[in-house]
């Protein structure tokens, strides 16, 4: 049964989507069997991973006219990786979905009916806190929250906190958060001081790794690529192939315990 991970902030451009698709993409290369559920009418997953952002995807399953087996896509580059595509038609969903039955658990229902084929599912969400996102939240089993190196990347993150908070007190008592992940970095004083701001709010929350700013990972997604596809030798690719590995390493730990 796949976990199944939200990537969530508000805050957009914060490398959600960067890192849903690089690493759904190393999870996968170490042999994983993973979704990515691109959940933002924007589709940047989806045509980051090279697919058209005009295919029936999650929306037509929200509003309940396909099944996922129907739009979910293999990689055509990678083994061991899917995707549930969207596309702008979801702007509607925030309106939409309330009027639906059962309306807090729509997107947990078309999540459950697909997690016994994966090892994970990762979803990428839009920059918002709104209905969507909370129904994200109630399907999911955790959230992973990335935090660009930049002045005042905390502020902010206690809104998102807070309606963990809330979805956990109610919808979903057992959300959990992966993990913190720091990204964008560039070795400079005020980014050294965000790491270390959030290394001593979040603690051990916070992913060892760091994945530094490269400009070859902003280069992929217009081929439609993985980093590790588009330059394997990129420091963006080790990055998240070692982020995949301390991702593996605390979910066996986690597992154990
Ligand atoms: P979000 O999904 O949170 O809005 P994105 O992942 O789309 O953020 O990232 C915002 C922009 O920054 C994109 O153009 C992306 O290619 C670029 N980007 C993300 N991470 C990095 C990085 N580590 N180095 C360089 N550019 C990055
Ligand atoms: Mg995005």
């Amino acid at each position: 049964m796949a976990k199944v991970i939200a990537l969530a902030n508000q805050k957009g451009g914060v490398g959600k989507t960067t890192t849903a698709i690089n690493l759904a993409a190393s999870l996968a290369l170490l042999g994983k069997k993973v979704l990515l559920l691109d959940a933002d009418p924007q589709a940047n997953a989806t045509s980051g991973l090279g697919f058209d952002i005009n295919l029936e995807g999650i929306y037509e399953c929200l509003s309940g006219v396909k099944e996922p087996q129907e739009v979910i896509l293999a990689s055509p580059d990678v083994k061991n990786l899917w995707i549930l595509p969207s596309s702008i038609d979801l702007v509607a969903a925030d309106t939409e979905l309330p009027k639906l039955e059962n309306a807090h658990r729509v997107m947990k229902r078309i999540v459950d009916s697909v997690r016994e084929k994966y090892d994970y599912i990762f979803i990428d969400c839009s920059p918002s806190l709104g209905y969507t996102t909370v129904n994200i939240l109630t399907a999911a089993d955790s959230v992973l929250i990335p935090v660009q190196c930049e002045y005042l990347a905390l502020e902010g993150l206690s809104k998102l906190l807070n309606t963990i908070r809330k979805v956990k007190s109610g919808l979903n008592p057992a959300l959990e958060i992966e993990g913190f992940l720091l990204t964008m970095y560039m070795r400079n004083r005020l980014n050294n001081q965000v790491v270390n701001e959030v290394r001593e709010h979040f603690g051990p929350m916070a992913y060892d790794t760091v994945i530094q700013r490269n400009i070859r990972l902003g280069e992929a997604p217009s081929h439609g690529k993985p980093i590790m596809l588009y330059d394997a030798s990129a420091t963006g690719s080790e990055n998240y192939l070692n982020l995949a590995r301390e991702f593996l390493k605390r979910n066996r730990k986690k597992a154990k315990a």
